[in-house]
């Protein structure tokens, strides 16, 4: 930081110092011209060392960005001609330029980069992908001036070796122009005749080539892909989408109302994995497992020998009756109401426009569409831990059809489904121990976040073991038992120490370690869509087929239904409208900047934006403000005064960079912030919104108010004192 400021005061004085001594009325077109003859008798005399100073003059000029290179580059040609006055010239500026750049990099990049990070990753990414193209056009094309463009690209990521070169490349044609005037000087009456619009379209023209060339490349590129398949005449749908789950029903769904032709094709069941085997499940089993805790709390709320051991076969009964009553909301007759035609049956990718159906009645059917949708979801990660596939083991897909509690239960993995599992079967009777390897569970979240969680698992009886990796499963005399080697040396989560193999006994096992997507068995490899663990796509959705889209937790990043249906949205129109889209400025590029989630452990964590923990990994400058939960009102009615509100807001301004919520009903109590970051609305509106009392919601006005208390206007407060003092008097 010194030595920016350093810098920085060292680079003001050099350019006042210019100013200050009148040097700037050496480079005008009239000195110039004055002084033309003494120069060339200089250049005669020592052409070396008047080459070298014009040079460094030259640099140091654009370096700090001076106004002067547009005289000194006729000078170069008055004094230098047309061929080595070029040369000089054009290394020079390109010198004094990327000197320009790396400055305004040095000094500004990092806090620029602090405050609008987010903002600036579009930017960068335009500029990592066409950056060399932009710079060229605008180095031909005098629409912003010369020095603005060294100092905003030394902002961006551009790197400095890429914008030498083209900058060298780019002003060459305009250095060529003037150095050439300057051969003339003479007969020059302003700067301003040097560029006659006639050079000026054709610089245009050259600048926009390069631009021109590079989409005729992609097209081509783009056309290349498809060479080997014969697109169909015509086709039989405007969509097809592959899954029927959260993102191909919402994909489908936009289709039929926007009025296109669609055909949806579902393998197995039509909600897919959140409403038969996710979200809907999971949640109904934790509700149970909530009601079998607060009848353990009854004595809490005024109710004395109330007891009840939870019936695990009707609770999973209940569970499958939720799963039942949502059904129809995803069914083959709703979505056939709405306009969707419904395959049931598997579908296989033949070419980019077909798609074959080995239906569930035996027939085969291949239908053709313009574009392809693919939400084949994603299924449950399987580690190869020797001796657990023989010992068996249950996953989100299975566990299910689960009738009889499992007494003692491991669960393998800490994150967001392993906790809620982990949490929901404890509180219905189960012995649990969660086994994670990483050193605290849900590891996303702020450390004191997870410790809140693990305090009360633990609390409620959660054997739970952190820095804890799973070897092996081995089955003696009956009996199973998973191998355990932990890596902590501290064990307070129940690890027995550093390097030491524990043996947890079980009798059943859920693999809760991550869900990773499908990507075989339909077409992908044979058509070579480019996929790592997920689907790529580009910003719009497009897989390297661009004819072929991607949503939901078969292309990532996220695996939410929220997020399946988001991205369905983006690539629906894209795909349906690609032809009208270029009127509105192109596709629509899918927008992950607010994107929340919710853990529905107890206490329940929500979040949106930024945690303290990326913030700090990011480099970006925040400010924390806490409202504890243990203070609302409601909170203490409800028995549940425990959790925070945990808001990041950019330092000094009420902007919210990002909130955690820890508490009752977090998940609801977030979506207020969610709409506030979405639409820009600071602390301030917030603050300035009634809020209905009691209810958990007030939390989040608090935390405004908490914020504002920090940020309150001390001169002005200590103004309206003193005018009180002169209003008792
Ligand atoms: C236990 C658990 C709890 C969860 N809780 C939540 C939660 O609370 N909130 C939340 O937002 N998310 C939650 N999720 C995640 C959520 O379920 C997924 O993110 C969401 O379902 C993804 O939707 P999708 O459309 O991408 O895939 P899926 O819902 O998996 O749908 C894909 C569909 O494609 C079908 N399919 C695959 N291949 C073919 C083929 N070749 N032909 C025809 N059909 C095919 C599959 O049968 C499947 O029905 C949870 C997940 C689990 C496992």
């Amino acid at each position: 930081m010194a030595k920016r400021i350093v810098l920085l005061l060292l680079l003001a004085a050099l350019i006042g110092a210019f100013f200050a001594f009148g040097l700037n009325r050496y480079f005008s077109l009239e000195y110039l011209q004055s002084q033309r003859s003494a120069l060339i008798a200089y250049r005669d005399a020592q052409p070396l060392l008047v080459a070298a100073g014009f040079f460094g003059v030259y640099v140091l000029v654009t370096a700090l960005s001076i106004p002067g290179a547009a005289v000194l580059t006729l000078a170069a040609g008055a004094i230098f001609g047309v061929v080595w006055g070029t040369v000089l010239v054009s290394f020079a500026s390109t010198a004094g330029a990327t000197g320009a750049f790396l400055f305004a990099r040095y000094l500004l990049r990092e806090s620029i980069e602090g405050r609008y990070g987010d903002r600036l990753k579009a930017i960068n990414a335009g500029i990592a992908r066409d950056g060399a193209f932009y710079l060229f056009t605008l180095r031909l094309v005098p629409v912003i001036p010369f020095f603005l463009i060294n100092l905003l690209l030394g902002l961006t990521q551009m790197r400095a070796r890429t914008f030498f070169w083209v900058s060298q490349l780019g002003m060459l044609a305009g250095t060529i122009v003037y150095v050439n005037a300057g051969t003339q000087l003479a007969q020059l009456t302003s700067l301003r005749g040097i560029l006659s619009p006639g050079l000026i379209s054709a610089f245009v023209l050259l600048g926009i080539f390069p631009l021109v060339a590079r989409k005729l490349v992609d097209t081509i590129k783009a056309r290349r892909v498809y060479a080997q398949y014969s697109r169909p005449a015509h086709f039989d749908r405007n969509l097809i989408v592959i899954g029927g789950g959260s993102g191909g029903l919402v994909s489908a769904y936009i289709a039929a109302a926007v009025k296109a032709k669609v055909t949806l094709i579902e393998r197995h069941k039509m909600g897919g994995d959140c409403l038969n085997t996710g979200c809907v499940p999971s949640k109904a089993l934790i509700r149970s497992a909530k009601f079998a805790s607060h009848l353990r709390r009854a004595g809490e709320f005024g109710f004395g020998n109330v007891s009840a051991k939870p019936d695990f076969a009707r609770v999973m009964e209940r569970v499958q009756s939720v799963v039942r009553t949502v059904e129809p909301h995803d069914s083959v007759e709703r979505y056939t109401e709405l306009g969707v035609e419904v395959r049931e049956g598997t579908a296989r990718l033949v070419d980019p426009w077909t798609v074959e159906i080995a239906l569930h009645d035996g027939r085969t059917e291949r239908l053709t569409a313009r574009s392809i949708v693919i939400a084949a979801g994603a299924q449950p990660f399987v580690p190869p831990i020797p001796g657990l596939a023989e010992a068996g083991y249950l996953t989100s897909d299975t566990l299910w059809e689960l009738r009889e509690l499992p007494r003692r239960l491991v669960v393998l993995g800490g994150g967001p489904i392993g906790s809620e599992l982990t949490q929901a079967f404890a509180r219905l009777g189960a012995q649990v121990t969660q086994v994670e390897m990483l050193p605290r569970i849900l590891l996303r979240e702020d450390p004191e976040v997870s410790e809140a969680v693990r305090r009360r698992f633990v609390a409620e009886g959660i054997d739970v073991r952190v820095d804890t990796k799973a070897k092996a499963v081995v089955v003696e005399n009956g009996q199973k038992f998973l191998i355990c080697e932990s890596s902590s040396a501290s064990a307070t989560q129940g690890s027995r120490g550093q390097g030491q193999d524990t043996r947890i006994p079980f009798d059943q096992i859920v693999v809760a370690v991550g869900r990773v997507a499908r990507l075989k068995g339909y077409g992908l490899e044979e058509l070579g869509i480019k996929a790592t663990r997920s689907i790529e796509v580009n910003e719009f959705l497009q897989t390297n087929l661009p004819n072929i889209y991607a949503v939901g937790d078969v292309a990532g990043p996220y695996q939410f239904t929220h997020t399946a249906a988001h991205m369905a949205w983006y690539a629906a129109v894209n795909s349906l409208f690609e032809p009208l889209l270029p009127l509105r400025g192109g596709k629509f590029k899918v927008d992950y900047s607010v994107i929340p989630w919710a853990t529905f452990t107890e206490p329940e964590v929500a979040r949106v934006g930024l945690n303290e923990t990326e913030a700090r990994e990011k480099n970006i400058p925040y400010e924390v403000t806490t409202f504890d939960l243990a203070e609302l009102d409601r909170a203490i009615a409800d028995g549940e005064a425990h959790g925070l509100v945990k808001v990041l807001t950019e330092p000094g301004k009420d902007r919210i960079l990002g909130v955690t919520i820890v508490g009752e009903h977090a998940g609801d109590l977030i979506a207020e912030y969610v709409l506030a970051m979405r639409h820009g609305l600071g602390l301030n509106k917030l603050l300035g919104t009634i809020h209905i009392y009691p209810t958990l919601a007030e939390a989040n006005k608090y935390a405004a108010g908490q914020w504002k208390q920090a940020h309150k206007p001390e001169t002005l407060l200590r103004f309206v004192e003193r005018f009180h003092t002169w209003r008792r008097a």
